[in-house]
């Protein structure tokens, strides 16, 4: 009889410095499910749990599944009912073998630094005595209590993140070794480095060779598994920062910490390469109406939807109107302005003020006046890169022409991961000359192909090119 493994999620990226909460509704608009559901929705996916279930010689038991997009931190009830329904759904599983956990590891909760220990611990407790295998993202913070709590833990190789599930699979087959006898434990080093995502790239340097270096380190030494977190920079905790993690048999412990003695000082040596300077809106813009080749893609690192911000913020659609530009476009996340539109219908006159409602941090409202062209459900189903086969939904969504400018309103904030995201509302990118990217690094798994220029924007935001412009109160753990 194959061993029976548990599988549950909870993954947020949470940006502590963005308004408001991430709150239950939140979870459910992206996925908050128990039981088959979670197998139902991933199974042949590229999500982490998609890889979890493309494992056959476990019997794998969907338990709890809950995660929201990147945003601000989540509301104690939210964790609460998350803890609580993934406790009640282990004890209800029957005799289990282990957990198999899908963890973000950069998730803050009201009241709770580390509320990926709070749910380890708590599983713990409800099914004590089995191995623990964990995913993080590229981006987790993951505290020395958290990875001590479990036996593997490995994170994405790559960012854009496209091996999720490779990453499901791999600790499938780890969990499966454990359970075969093969003793597993993860020792982790920190680096108080707060690192630009636009320097986090893994197939560029400093990411690409720091971890080419470090498997070399792991791979002369007959080491299971060597992975480097570099951090969500924009959480004001103590376990921010970059992380190392090696997995190895309880016997090679010093060769684990050899391993990560040597990362630490490799990332150390290159941490002015985790830097990054770039132009501003005004700048940016008039290069690219300048560039001979076209599509540019203007990546809005400040108002970064994948890291948390509110998709409103209105620096480049300004320049954009201000500098005429002939043939752009730009999603905004303004629900009143999408129902707006919406309502008016296509072919009406819309003439409004959209964007910057949020806070005061991503640019003031700007007055557009144009024509409806499109007005959608706002929902699609990628076939990318990553996450493929999923559907998620913009809500209401219209198409505003403002002289060649094309603004995208939609009810919903969602990542320009995808670029079904513009072609579901009738938008090709390559037959635009600029597309703007509420992103840093992400984007360029759906318009990366598509840009023959990318010019990377220093805007305003909660996702600032330099993270170290925000302020903080915690300080940074070392090692
Ligand atoms: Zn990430």
């Amino acid at each position: 009889m194959s061993p029976r493994v548990a599988v549950l999620s909870m993954w947020h990226e949470t940006n502590t410095y963005a308004s408001g909460r991430t709150g239950l509704a939140q979870f459910e608009a992206f996925e908050l499910l128990e039981g088959a559901a979670i197998a139902e929705r991933n199974r042949g996916t590229g999500s982490v749990l998609g890889g979890f279930f493309d494992e056959t010689e476990l019997e794998l038991v969907p338990c709890f599944a809950a995660g929201a997009w990147p945003g601000p931190i989540v509301a104690q009830e939210a964790l609460d009912h998350v803890v609580a329904r993934s406790v009640a759904t282990v004890g209800a599983a029957g005799p289990l073998d282990g957990l198999l956990l899908n963890l973000h590891g950069a998730m803050v909760a009201e009241g709770d630094d580390d509320p990926e220990l709070t749910l380890v611990e708590a599983l713990r407790a409800a099914a004590p005595g089995i191995p623990v295998v964990a995913v993080l993202d590229l981006h987790a913070n993951p505290s020395h209590a958290l990875v001590e709590r479990c036996d593997a833990v490995i994170a994405y190789d790559t960012y854009p993140h496209v091996d999720m599930r490779d990453r499901g699979r791999e600790a499938a087959q780890l969990m499966r070794q454990i359970l075969a006898g093969r003793r597993l434990e993860t020792r982790l080093a920190k680096v108080p480095i707060l690192s630009s995502l636009l320097r986090q790239g893994s197939a560029q340097e400093p990411m690409a060779g720091l971890l080419a270096r470090m498997r070399g380190r792991a791979n002369r030494r007959g080491i299971a598994r060597v992975s480097i977190a570099a951090g969500f920079p924009f959480s004001d905790v103590e376990r921010a920062g970059i992380s190392a993690l090696v997995v190895c048999e309880p016997a090679r412990r010093h060769v684990a910490t050899e391993i990560l003695e040597e990362t630490v000082r490799d990332i150390r040596a290159h941490r002015e390469e985790f830097h990054a300077t770039r132009p501003g809106p005004r700048a940016a813009v008039a290069q690219a109406l300048a560039s001979p080749v076209r599509p540019v893609v203007l990546a809005d690192v400040g108002d970064n939807v994948g890291g948390g911000c509110p998709g409103d913020g209105t620096a480049l659609l300004r320049e954009l109107l201000a500098q005429r530009a002939p043939s752009a476009v730009v999603v905004i996340a303004d629900a009143a302005a999408a129902v707006a539109a919406g309502e008016l219908g296509e072919g009406a006159r819309f003439a409004g003020e959209v964007g910057g409602r949020t806070d005061g941090m991503h640019g003031a409202p700007v007055a557009i006046d144009g024509r409806v062209v499109r007005v959608t459900d706002g929902s699609y189903t990628t076939a990318g890169t990553w996450m493929e086969g999923q559907t998620f939904s913009m809500g209401r969504t219209a198409v505003v022409d403002c002289g060649g400018t094309l603004v995208v309103l939609t009810e919903q904030r969602v990542p320009p991961f995808h670029r079904e995201q513009l072609t579901s509302v009738g938008i090709d990118p390559a037959e635009r000359d600029v597309i703007v990217a509420k992103g840093a690094v992400a984007w360029r798994a759906a318009f990366g192909d598509v840009a023959r220029l990318a010019i990377e924007v220093d805007t305003p935001g909660i996702c600032p090119v330099d993270p170290d412009v925000l302020p903080r109160r915690a300080a940074l753990v070392s090692s």
